[in-house]
């Protein structure tokens, strides 16, 4: 159990690549918060199923990462509940995919909102905690687009690179301080998030569910499979374990070589 005694948050953990993190840090022993939307009592499941699988502490805040003063508010939540935050995991994040010209200016707001400025305010209120114990793992969810672009995914790209550049504007603020930041870019994650967009891409590219799946999803991976999110969540078990110390402001990539071509 390499992290028993860590207190850990995971936002955007109620589902898809984010739950799947909660459960591996708990499998290592590590108290968690998990955060997002969804029905509550599926949400109260997970976390009494995390408590009942691994014996740590399981705790649920519902802040909404779009609202600064509600990250802030949980980040204090978890230092009060679990007595620390050791482990922050900025996962929460949404797409939406459509032509810059008609792309919604909310869905624009929102994206930038939840995928980045949310890292942002959860990085601010963590650090200081982490710095007092000269401990802390601090680990991004980005994207082979925090890397390349796509068309129709302006807000996603645009937030993604961001995420990029505050990851290692962040790792250098803290090199001296015990503290690793680093993010994780996967391709293609089957989750959720990739099945909600197959209606839209193939309304917007006038293609059937199969051809949006090999020839728009996959066919920047070159191993033609899927991520999984056990395997995002074993880079995240592996950057907060002590073998990880001195990975520091790394964009890691998991994308199947999308990336390398
Ligand atoms: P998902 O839809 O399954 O999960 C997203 C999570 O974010 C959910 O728990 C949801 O409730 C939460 N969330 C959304 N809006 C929120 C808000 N306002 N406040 C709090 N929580 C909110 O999606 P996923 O595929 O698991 O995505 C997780 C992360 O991984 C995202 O940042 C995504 O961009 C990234 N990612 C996904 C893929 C992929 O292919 N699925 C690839 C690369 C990166």
């Amino acid at each position: 159990m390499s992290l028993a005694k860590r207190h850990a948050l995971v936002t955007g953990s109620t589902s898809g690549i984010g739950l799947a993190i909660a459960r591996a840090l708990a499998k290592e022993g590590a108290d968690v918060v998990i955060n997002g939307m969804g029905d509550p009592t599926k949400i109260e499941a997970e976390r009494t199923g995390i408590e009942k699988d691994f014996g740590v502490r399981a705790v649920f805040n519902g802040a909404d990462m779009t609202k600064p003063a509600e990250i802030a508010a949980m980040i204090a939540d978890a230092q009060t509940k679990l007595g620390s935050l050791d482990i922050l995991v900025n996962n929460a994040g949404i797409q939406f995919v459509s032509p810059i010209e008609t792309f919604p200016i909310e869905k624009w707001d929102a994206i930038l909102a939840i995928n980045l400025s949310s890292a942002f305010h959860a990085m601010r209120a963590a650090i200081p905690g982490m710095k007092t114990q000269k401990w802390g793992r601090i680990v991004s969810t980005a994207s082979a687009h925090s890397l390349v672009a796509s068309p129709f995914k302006a807000a996603y790209v645009a937030a993604k690179h961001g995420l990029a550049g505050l990851t290692k504007t962040a790792a250098l603020e803290l090199a001296t301080s015990g503290v690793t930041v680093n993010c994780i870019s996967p391709g293609y994650v089957w989750t959720p998030l990739v099945e909600n967009q197959i209606p839209d891409t193939m309304k917007t590219r006038g293609l059937t569910r199969e051809q949006v799946i090999n020839d728009v999803l996959l066919v920047a991976q070159p191993t033609k499979q899927f991520v999984t999110v056990d395997q995002v969540a074993a880079m995240v078990v592996y950057l907060c374990s002590d073998a990880a110390a001195q990975v520091t402001g790394a964009n890691l990539s998991m994308d199947g070589g999308w990336t390398a071509a």
